[in-house]
C-alpha cells in the first residue's frame, strides 16, 4: 500500500496534478470477496422480508426477476454504444412491474424502499481503504481537487451515502457517477465529462482505480494520467474463484436462464 501511495505522489509531483479522480468501489470502499450475484440475493431476501411480499412471492422468483432486469439493463447499455447506462431505478421499475399486483402503494415508493434496504446491506459489506482515504484527505489539504468517479448502477446520491456511512464523515468532494451522466468510464465518455466538468487540461488530471481497462487504459486514451490500483493478488484469486463457483451454481439451478 505504501508503495502505491508513494508512486501516486510521484505522479502528482511530476505532472503537476491539479485534479485527482478516484474510483469508489474496490479502490476507496473495499468489498469482501462475496460475488456480486450472491450479494443481489442478499438484497432480495431483505427486500422480500421488509416489503411483506414474502408470503406471495418466493425468494427465487424475486431474485430471478432482479437478475433478469439487471441483465437486460446492461445488455441495453452495451448495445447503446455508450448512449445509455444501467440505472437502479430502471432495474427495480422492471422488477416492480413484474410483481405489481402484490406491491402495496405506488411503484416509485417500492423502488425507493428497495434502494434504502439495499444500501444498508451494501454498507455492511464494505470497509474503508483507510490509508488511501487519509492520503486523499492530505492531498486535498494541499490544494488538489478531489473527485470520486464511478461506473455504477446506483445514483450519485446513493454512492455518496455509502461513502459517508463507511467513512463516518460528511462528504464534501464531488462525485461523477455513470448512471447520473448516462456515460461510462468503460467506454471512455465519462472521462471527457470529467475534463469539461473540472475545466482542467487532461494532462493535469490523475485518475486512479482498480479496473485495468476502465481506470487505467480508458483515461489514458483521453490524455488523462492514470494509475492502476488493484486489490491484492490473493483477493483477486479468491474473488474470481467464488464468482465462477456461484455462477456455476446459478447455471445448474436455472436462475440465469429465466
Ligand atoms: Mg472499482
Amino acid at each position: 500500500m505504501a508503495n502505491h501511495l508513494r508512486r501516486i505522489d510521484d505522479i502528482i509531483n511530476q505532472y503537476d496534478i491539479k485534479v485527482l479522480s478516484v474510483d469508489v468501489f474496490d479502490t476507496v470502499l473495499l468489498r469482501t470477496t462475496r460475488p456480486e450475484l450472491q450479494r443481489f440475493k442478499d438484497f432480495c431476501r431483505l427486500q422480500l422480508k421488509y416489503l411483506q411480499l414474502g408470503d406471495q412471492v418466493s425468494l427465487e422468483l424475486f431474485y430471478r426477476a432482479r437478475l433478469k432486469a439487471g441483465r437486460e439493463a446492461y445488455k441495453k447499455a452495451n448495445l447503446s454504444g455508450g448512449a445509455y447506462e444501467a440505472r437502479y431505478q430502471d432495474i427495480y421499475s422492471d422488477v416492480a412491474d413484474k410483481f405489481s399486483s402484490f406491491i402495496l402503494g405506488d411503484k416509485q415508493r417500492f423502488v425507493e424502499k428497495c434502494l434504502s434496504l439495499e444500501l444498508a446491506r451494501e454498507a455492511a459489506g464494505l470497509k474503508l481503504n483507510s490509508s488511501l482515504w487519509h492520503f486523499l484527505k492530505k492531498k486535498k489539504r494541499e490544494g488538489i481537487r478531489l473527485i470520486y468517479c464511478s461506473d455504477m448502477y446506483l445514483d450519485g446520491q446513493s454512492v455518496k451515502l455509502l461513502l459517508e456511512s463507511i467513512s463516518k464523515q460528511t462528504l464534501e468532494e464531488e462525485l461523477i457517477v455513470s448512471s447520473d451522466y448516462q456515460q461510462t468510464k468503460r467506454k471512455g465518455a465519462l472521462f471527457e465529462t470529467l475534463i469539461s466538468f473540472t475545466h482542467t487540461v487532461p494532462g493535469r488530471i490523475l485518475h486512479i482505480g482498480d479496473n485495468f481497462h476502465s481506470d487505467y487504459r480508458k483515461p489514458q486514451m483521453c490524455g488523462i494520467n492514470s494509475y492502476y490500483f488493484p486489490r491484492s493478488p490473493l483477493w483477486r484469486i479468491v474473488s474470481q474463484a467464488r464468482k465462477r463457483l456461484y455462477r456455476s451454481y446459478l447455471q445448474m439451478n436455472g436462475s440465469l436462464s429465466l
